[in-house]
């Protein structure tokens, strides 16, 4: 990558880009996995910076003298500041407030949403403290770039501590509908906290609609251009914009074609197929929001209809383990397994179980190694802000041989219109989806994997934050790779 500085840059996230954990022998630094890490962390390498977020690794205190984590420690390129959060904080704060109200409620599952009235102050005070810790550690007019629902208030806290710096925020997961957000009882101070930000970006236009419909109908002060989508509110204009996320396509590529990764992903196919069965995958952390069980109904759905096809396919579900606090995470896990249980004892025989699944994460090689050796791909979020999943597959398929079946309510579906559709809430329509995959011919699978590869190629990870950032400041930044 070569960027090139005009005004500092200081991003904030709830997630640190690189945790420090305690170990029998020493300490050890994590390096915390996502998109937005994997797009930020070379930026700053590269121009430098700061960097605010939550210092949640058991060993953080001992690597930040002063708060203050060089990254990285040996030839020091960015300083990591970490906010240290008491547990009742990370339990007010992240467990209830952002993940058993927000969430659930900005993917629109409002039965799951729960707005402990004791959480809101401590979400409000915990945002206050990144917001100082922003304030006092930009420098005069940089550019801060802060992230998602966790941190919904910081732009206008930051905005009273530092009327001199350009704020953008990004919110990565769905916008509800107006009807929806006004369930919170606090949502009245959501949206005055993210209109403290100079640029507003969400994942789709359907977003930037819903957001400023829902200040519209909110605020009389506020002015809403919808057509420019901007919104003028206390002397300032915000600018409300979709600013899809993407990968780095490049760099999945080249992944996927080193010879170790080669072998790897054929040596996946070896062990797990017969001749002539196709391979399936999904790869989610156990969240209700991606849809895994009405996935699972689908593919019981399948193998009723279409009987023929048993003996065909093997369908290996990865499920990595997730915010393990929370109460309806934990029991996700059961009745996946209860299912797919019920799937091997219904369809599988001699040695062909249809379903195999795997409760671990894996390392960003091998996963991409598995989108390259599989035949098809089932995404079936009930909601969802992007789908990086879903991107990564498409990017991974070198040998062009994949189908993507892709939930029509993961925002990805917006771009990837090349993809088979499927409705997580339609378990026929997803079956014979599925069938209809399984013989597509070759050509059209081609065909249908370059006209997205093209798209992602076109608007990569680089891309999304050159955008954002020149939203910000015309001239702050020249990002190239
Ligand atoms: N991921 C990973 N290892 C795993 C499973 C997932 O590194 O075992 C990554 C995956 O490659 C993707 C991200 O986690 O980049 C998940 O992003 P997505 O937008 O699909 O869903 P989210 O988890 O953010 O809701």
């Amino acid at each position: 990558m070569g960027a090139q500085l005009v005004r500092p840059l200081v991003v904030v996230t709830n997630r640190e880009p690189y945790a420090d954990e305690r170990t029998r022998s020493g300490t050890r630094h994590v390096q915390k996995a996502g998109g937005v890490v994997s797009a930020l962390d070379p930026l700053l390498r590269e121009i430098g910076g700061d960097w605010v977020a939550w210092g949640s690794g058991s060993a953080d205190r001992e690597t930040s003298p002063g708060g203050v984590r060089p990254v990285p420690l040996a030839n020091p390129r960015y300083r990591l500041h970490r906010v240290y959060l008491t547990p009742e904080e990370v339990q007010g704060y992240y467990t209830r407030y952002a993940n058993q109200g927000l969430w659930p409620l900005s993917h629109m599952l409002v039965e799951r949403a729960r707005f402990s009235r004791r959480a809101w102050p401590i979400y409000r005070s915990v945002n206050g403290k990144f917001a100082r810790r922003v304030a006092r550690e930009s420098r005069p007019s940089a550019l801060v770039f802060s992230h998602d629902y966790q941190l919904a208030l910081v732009p206008t806290l930051v905005r009273q501590l530092r009327p001199d710096l350009a704020i953008a925020h990004f919110w990565h997961i769905p916008w509800p509908v107006f009807p929806v957000l006004r369930l919170c009882p606090q949502y009245q101070e959501l949206l005055k906290g993210l209109l403290g930000a100079d640029v507003l970006g969400f994942q789709t236009d359907d977003d930037v609609e819903a957001f400023l419909t829902a200040v519209q109908r909110t605020f009389r002060q506020a002015r809403v251009d919808l057509e420019n989508q901007h919104v003028y509110w206390q002397n300032r204009t915000v600018q409300v914009q979709s600013f899809p996320i993407s990968v780095d396509v490049k760099a999945i590529e080249e992944i996927v074609a080193t010879p170790r990764i080669t072998r790897w992903s054929h040596g996946i196919r070896r062990r797990l197929l017969r001749p002539g069965q196709q391979l399936g995958v999904s790869v989610d952390r156990a969240d209700y929001t991606k849809g895994i069980i009405p996935r699972l109904e689908a593919l019981r759905e399948f193998f009723h209809r279409y009987p023929e096809r048993m003996g065909q396919v093997v369908f290996l579900q990865v499920v990595v383990p997730t915010r393990s606090e929370v109460h309806a995470y934990r029991t996700l896990f059961h009745d996946v397994e209860r299912e797919t249980h019920r799937i091997n004892e219904e369809f599988g025989h001699g040695d062909w179980a249809p379903v195999v699944t795997l409760r671990r994460s894996l390392d960003r090689d091998r996963l991409m190694g598995l989108f390259r050796a599989a035949d098809f791909a089932l995404v079936s979020s009930l909601f969802d802000g992007m789908n990086l999943v879903a991107k990564e597959f498409v990017s991974a398929q070198i040998d062009r041989r994949g189908v993507l079946l892709l939930s029509e309510t993961a925002g990805a579906a917006q771009e990837l219109d090349a993809a088979l559709t499927v409705s997580p809430w339609d378990p026929e329509g997803f079956a014979a989806t599925l069938d209809q995959a399984l013989s597509l011919p070759l050509e059209e699978r081609q065909q249908r994997l370059r006209t997205m590869q093209q798209h992602l190629h076109r608007h990569t990870l680089y891309d999304w934050v050159t955008d954002i950032l020149t939203a910000l400041d015309s001239t702050a930044y020249a990002i190239e790779r």
